[in-house]
């Protein structure tokens, strides 16, 4: 049944989780308590549009997310770009989302974002359309500082335009504003965990033990 725009919102979080880690972790749940959210639904891309081809397949980044996940009520799994022929882009995995058998056009939605995705976001396909399906938040990111005056100039304007300081605004209205939300800050990244396992150096306290363990067992990266 298509949910309600007095339905609490929704978070959606999408991302490569090669793999995923403590930061995606606090990320979800930091956002679900501050921006006060019905829950968040993880959404693993299969081919990223706009990165190299992962190194583990999509199907072991969805097991990793759901072991990870797995413990919390708050948060859903999404597997559908997992399994797409085509590369995963936000829009259209929004358009998907927005369809009445899903969570139809009313109901709040809110793109979850680091601050690096955020920056890069004009680079995203039809990236205005985002807003005209969701909302945006951005979680503060080490190293990863929002400068408002240095984005590129439409996004500024986006962000001036669309800021609202009140996460409860968000409740309000299916689709358009952004918010950001400071998050315990972890400077940790898929790209880090990668380098360490690739030189076989442990991952440990990066990430859940449990993942680390599937890692050993299947072999996932080379070297560890
Ligand atoms: P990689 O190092 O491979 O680029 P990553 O660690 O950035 O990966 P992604 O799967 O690309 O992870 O990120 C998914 C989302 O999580 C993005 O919006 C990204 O900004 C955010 N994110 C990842 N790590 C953190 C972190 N430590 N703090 C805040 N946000 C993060």
């Amino acid at each position: 049944m298509p949910e309600r725009l007095h339905d609490k919102p929704l978070g959606i979080f999408g991302g490569t989780f090669d793999p995923v880690h403590f930061g995606h972790l606090r990320l979800a749940e930091e956002a679900a308590d501050q921006l006060d959210l019905a829950g968040v639904r993880w959404i693993p891309a299969g081919q990223p549009a706009l990165r190299e081809a992962p190194q583990v397949t999509a199907q072991q980044r969805l097991a990793m997310v759901r072991m990870a996940t797995a413990e919390n009520r708050s948060f859903d799994v999404d597997a559908a770009e997992v399994h797409a022929a085509q590369p995963s882009y936000t829009v259209l995995t929004l358009e998907r989302l927005r369809q009445a058998d899903q969570c139809g056009g009313l109901r709040p939605l809110v793109l979850l974002l680091g601050a690096d995705a955020f920056t890069a976001l004009t680079g995203w396909h039809r990236w205005q359309s985002l807003l005209e399906l969701a909302h945006i938040a951005v979680a503060h990111r080490p190293g990863f500082p929002i400068d408002v005056d240095a984005l590129p100039e439409a996004l500024a304007a986006c962000w001036r335009e669309r800021f609202c300081s009140h996460p409860a605004a968000l409740a309000e209205a299916p689709a358009g504003r952004i918010a950001s939300f400071a998050m315990t800050q972890l400077a940790i990244s898929a790209t880090q965990i990668r380098t360490l396992l690739a030189n076989g150096r442990s991952p440990r306290y990066l990430l859940p033990d449990e993942l680390i363990a599937y890692i050993r067992n299947q072999h996932l990266y080379p070297e560890y």
